[in-house]
Formats: structure tokens, C-alpha cells, sequence
């Protein structure tokens, strides 16, 4: 079918094919593929995502000049940014480039690492909405993921790509991201049409954690999805898990490391707070006893009470 959105993405595989093609077999790309590699990714995980890079020479425009790629088709792309003058220029240059696919695999954005840290630039830079990308609708790895997600009855939601591909190449494949951003009621529908349960395994840090509750409650409002929360350890990505441990503790982990989501608000809310103080000790038990307020099942709340009455030596029956 030859429609527009088509032939735009048509030039995204080109693009993805040049892009992965330097990656692999060019010495421009070497420091790349050096620099995935140090970073634990195996060339099965490079290909499986389709990986590339994108170098500093304006490349990707000599590429389609050559095709004699439409001008107007160019612009339309997200792939170059235009000048005063009217000129496009790559977009993306010195970048690790991931494709970002569609629900069919097919590559529809892409989004770019810096290999060094730089101050002046973002870590990561993503194509901007096109007529084919909308990023409120895209979950990264959600075409590779949505058979393991049935087969596993359940889907884990990562913050980064890096993680989504972490927990792949140590077998976990039922793994998404969304695109950076806080999640959508489209991929909520998305991820409801294909499974009941999902679990959040956000950053171990503040961050991560702030992102996990509002994740929790984004999900709890707009969603029937069954809830869980993995906690990666010591503040970690888990990435950075793997990188450490490896790919099996990993996949134990993600396993063995999940909690409920009133278990995680509990240590949440205790995080916030000064429970060294009075004033902050009162005011999370407070807090607690509100959130278990909300719980309908009689057995789950008895087994929070007593946790929290254990904790700090309280009379559960004063708590109730
Ligand atoms: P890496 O392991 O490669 O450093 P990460 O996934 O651990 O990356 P985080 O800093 O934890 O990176 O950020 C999580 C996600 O947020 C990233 O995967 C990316 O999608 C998005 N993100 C991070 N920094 C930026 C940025 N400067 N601009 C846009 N998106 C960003
Ligand atoms: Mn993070
Ligand atoms: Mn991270
Ligand atoms: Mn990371």
C-alpha cells in the first residue's frame, strides 16, 4: 500500500538500516558498538532491537539526496531539523540510535544516546510527533513483548530502554517503556488488551520512586489492571543491576523482588517523612492509616496494621 504514512515509514527502515549498518560494520561506528558492548549488550540484543548510530557527518541526508528523497517527504520525517534558510540537517548525529517501533515492528521515531556525557545536550533525544508517531500511544518493545505478556499473564514496566533490553537479553521479555514521559490512558488501554496484571520496576533512586507512585495511581484510576511493584535494590536500575550481578540475578530478581502496591506505599510514604521525629513519625502513621483506610480486604489491611503496630510498638486496636 502506498500511502503517505507508508513511504514515511519506509524511510524510517532506510534510515534504521543505514543507522544500524555504521553501527556494525563501519569504523565510525566502532566506538559505538564498543561502548554497547562495555555496557553488557551482546550483538543477539543489538540486532534484536536493531541498534544503530548515528555519525556526525550529515550522513542520513547524503543518503536520501541519493534516493532523491522528496523534500517535503524529508521535512515530514521528525528525522532532520530545518534552518533559517530552509535546509535540513540531520537531526541526530554522535547518537546510539534505538528504533522506536510500532505495534507491527515496523520503525515509526527513534530515539538517541549520547555516547559521552555532554552538558550543553539531553542524554537522550527523541523524534519529534509526526503524522506515524505519537508518543502518547507508543510503549517501547511493545511489538517484540505483546506474545511473552500473554504467555506470562502479566507485563513489566520499565523506566528505560536500556532496561527493557537488560531484562530481554537475560530472558525476561514481557518488558515495556514508555517514551520517558508519565504513562498514558492509551498505553494503559494498550497494555489492558493483552494482559490483567502488570508490575511497575521503575529506577531505585528518588526519582524512580516518586515516578513509581504516580505511575500506582495513574494506573489505579484509569485502569482494572492487578497491580505490583518490583524494587530494584540500592538504588539501581536495573540496567545497572545486571551490569552488576548479571543476567540471571536479574531475572531473579524481577522475579522475587516484588512487592504490593500498598507494601510500596508504605516504605514510600516512610521515605518521605522524618520518622526520627515525632512530628514526622505521627504524621506518617497518620498517612498509613489513611491509605490502609481504602483497603476492602479485611485480612490484607489486619496484615499491614499489625506491621505497622510491630514497628513502632503501638496497640493495633488504638490504630483500627
Ligand atoms: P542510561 O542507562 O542509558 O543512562 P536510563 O534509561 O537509565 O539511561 P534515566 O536517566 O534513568 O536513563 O531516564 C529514564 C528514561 O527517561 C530514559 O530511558 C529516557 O527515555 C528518558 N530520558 C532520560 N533523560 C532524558 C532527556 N534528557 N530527554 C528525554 N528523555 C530522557
Ligand atoms: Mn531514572
Ligand atoms: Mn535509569
Ligand atoms: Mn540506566
Amino acid at each position: 500500500q502506498d500511502s503517505p504514512a507508508n513511504h514515511l515509514i519506509q524511510l524510517h527502515e532506510g534510515a534504521q538500516k543505514l543507522y544500524h549498518h555504521i553501527l556494525m560494520n563501519t569504523e565510525i561506528g566502532q566506538p559505538a558498538l564498543d561502548y554497547l558492548h562495555q555496557r553488557g549488550l551482546t550483538d543477539k540484543t543489538i540486532e534484536d532491537f536493531g541498534l544503530g548510530f548515528a555519525p556526525d557527518q550529515q550522513l542520513l541526508k547524503q543518503y536520501f539526496d541519493q534516493q532523491k528523497v522528496d523534500y517535503q517527504e524529508l521535512r515530514h520525517t521528525g528525522l532532520f531539523i530545518e534552518n533559517q534558510s530552509g535546509e535540513l540537517r540531520d537531526r541526530f548525529f554522535n547518537r546510539v540510535m534505538y528504533p522506536i517501533k510500532n505495534e507491527s515492528g515496523q520503525p515509526i521515531a527513534f530515539s538517541g544516546r549520547l555516547l559521552v556525557k555532554a552538558d550543553d545536550q539531553p542524554k537522550y533525544l527523541n523524534s519529534p510527533e509526526t503524522d506515524i508517531f505519537n508518543k502518547r500511544r507508543v510503549l517501547f518493545n511493545f511489538d517484540q513483548a505483546r506474545n511473552v505478556i500473554r504467555k506470562e499473564g502479566a507485563v513489566i514496566l520499565f523506566e528505560g530502554f536500556m532496561d527493557v533490553m537488560s531484562a530481554h537479553q537475560s530472558g525476561v521479555g514481557n518488558g515495556v517503556a514508555s517514551m520517558g514521559t508519565s504513562l498514558t490512558e492509551e498505553q494503559i488501554y494498550a497494555m489492558q488488551r493483552v494482559t490483567k496484571q502488570v508490575y511497575v520496576c521503575y529506577d531505585g533512586d528518588t526519582p524512580g520512586q516518586r515516578a513509581t507512585n504516580r505511575a500506582l495511581t495513574i494506573l489505579r484510576d484509569n485502569s482494572s489492571l492487578a497491580l505490583g511493584v518490583i524494587q530494584m535494590p540500592e538504588g539501581m536500575d536495573p540496567d545497572e543491576y545486571r551490569k552488576k550481578y548479571g543476567e540471571e540475578k536479574l531475572a531473579s530478581a524481577l522475579q522475587s523482588a516484588r512487592e504490593t502496591p500498598i507494601a510500596f506505599a508504605m516504605h514510600y510514604l516512610k521515605s518521605e517523612h522524618d520518622v526520627n521525629t515525632d512530628a514526622g513519625r505521627l504524621e506518617y502513621i497518620d498517612q498509613v492509616l489513611n491509605l490502609l483506610a481504602t483497603v476492602t480486604s479485611p485480612v490484607e489491611q489486619d496484615v499491614y496494621l499489625t506491621q505497622l503496630a510491630n514497628e513502632y510498638q503501638l496497640d493495633k486496636g488504638s490504630l483500627k
